[in-house]
């Protein structure tokens, strides 16, 4: 049986692997077998990851990442985690080749998934004009007019957000009112460059290499019609993929896994979960690369403890209590 099994190729789950290697855990890392390296592989230009003043490629970045891992002996499986049987002292994994790991803990690092528009030009646009984080993208667009797809809180603070960079944000929205609190709401209907849409559906987006407009259906009249733009953000949701513990690890109420404090322990002991899976507001790679360490440091402990008890209860709870008193002494 191995110490440790960490599930999520993202910065949660590599920053996670090299501290865990680091720590002589020897961990596995299940990286999925399509989309591996996470959400950053679908974008160009990272500007805003520390240490890289000149920007790097998004796929770059984590190609590096699991160098890194890789260099102090984490293993990695390319293939899906498919069920878990996580009570118990032996945690068990299932892969999509039915073949069967098992580890003293577990690391949960799947990620969430940006709600699509489910239009075919998305894939080969994201990153060339078309983002799904304003806080991400939002500096590549100065003085250009864009526009955000979307009625809710989200859709508003994204679209706040980029009047400080655009010339011109228009909001399209599907309905004739919006989803968002009073507050957000006010704030984007007081903002001279933001445009509401009323009662628009983006059928098609345009560009070859680039976003330059969009295709709108009214969705009362059906009538279709064009609309230049430079950019195109997408804010109608986010789904924390969360599916393989359901029933099995209390979530919270905005559908991520719930962990105790700023630790990374789930309701199950000896179960840790990181990055944008337990995030529902800052979701960027940095926060999620900070919360596999956090995960790391508290497998160790855990691991550590649970060699003196024997029980993964006892362990949480002793490894709590050391990382408590380790606080209190500094
Ligand atoms: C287009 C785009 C551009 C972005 N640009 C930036 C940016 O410039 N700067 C920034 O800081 N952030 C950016 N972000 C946000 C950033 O990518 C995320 O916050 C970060 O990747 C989250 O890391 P994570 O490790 O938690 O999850 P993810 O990166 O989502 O990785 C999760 C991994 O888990 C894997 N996985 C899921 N389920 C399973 C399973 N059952 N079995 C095995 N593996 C599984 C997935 O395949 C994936 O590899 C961007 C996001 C998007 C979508």
């Amino acid at each position: 049986m191995r110490d440790i099994i960490i599930i999520g190729s993202g910065p949660a789950g590599f920053t996670a692997a090299i501290y865990a290697a680091r720590a002589e855990l020897k961990p596995l890392l299940i990286a999925s077998s399509v989309e591996i390296g996470g959400e950053l592989m679908n974008t160009t230009e990272v500007e805003n990851f520390p240490g890289f003043p000149e920007a790097i490629m998004g796929p770059d970045l984590m190609t590096k990442m699991q160098q890194q891992a890789e260099r102090f002996g984490t293993e990695i499986v390319y293939d899906d985690v498919v069920e878990l049987e996580l009570d118990g002292p032996v945690k068990r994994v299932r892969l999509g080749n039915g073949g069967v790991e098992e580890a003293k803990a577990i690391i949960y690092a799947t990620g969430s998934a940006y709600r699509k528009l489910g239009l075919p030009e998305e894939e080969p646009l994201s990153g060339h004009g078309l983002s799904w984080c304003a806080t991400c993208d939002g500096f590549f667009f100065r003085q250009k007019t864009i526009a955000v797809v979307g009625g809710g809180d989200s859709a508003m603070e994204e679209a706040t957000f980029l009047t400080r960079f655009a010339d011109k944000v228009y909001v399209i929205h599907r309905r004739d009112e919006l989803k968002a609190s009073k507050i957000m709401q006010q704030r984007a209907h007081d903002n001279e460059k933001i445009e509401f849409i009323w009662n628009a559906e983006v059928t098609a987006i345009h560009g070859g290499d680039q976003v330059n407009g969009v295709s709108l259906r009214d969705t009362v009249t059906g009538e279709v019609r064009g609309l230049d733009l430079d950019g195109l953000f997408v804010a109608i949701g986010n789904d924390p993929r969360t599916h393989l513990v359901h029933g099995k690890l209390e979530l919270t109420a905005e559908g991520t896994i719930r962990v105790d404090g700023r630790s990374s322990r789930t309701s199950v002991p000896g179960v840790f979960a990181a990055g944008d899976v337990i995030d529902p507001f800052y979701r960027q790679a940095v926060t999620a690369a900070g919360s596999g360490t956090v995960a790391a440091l508290d497998a160790e402990h855990y691991l550590a403890a649970l060699e003196d008890t024997n029980s993964p209860a006892e362990a949480e709870l002793e490894a709590e209590e050391l990382d408590e008193l380790a606080a209190i002494n500094n």
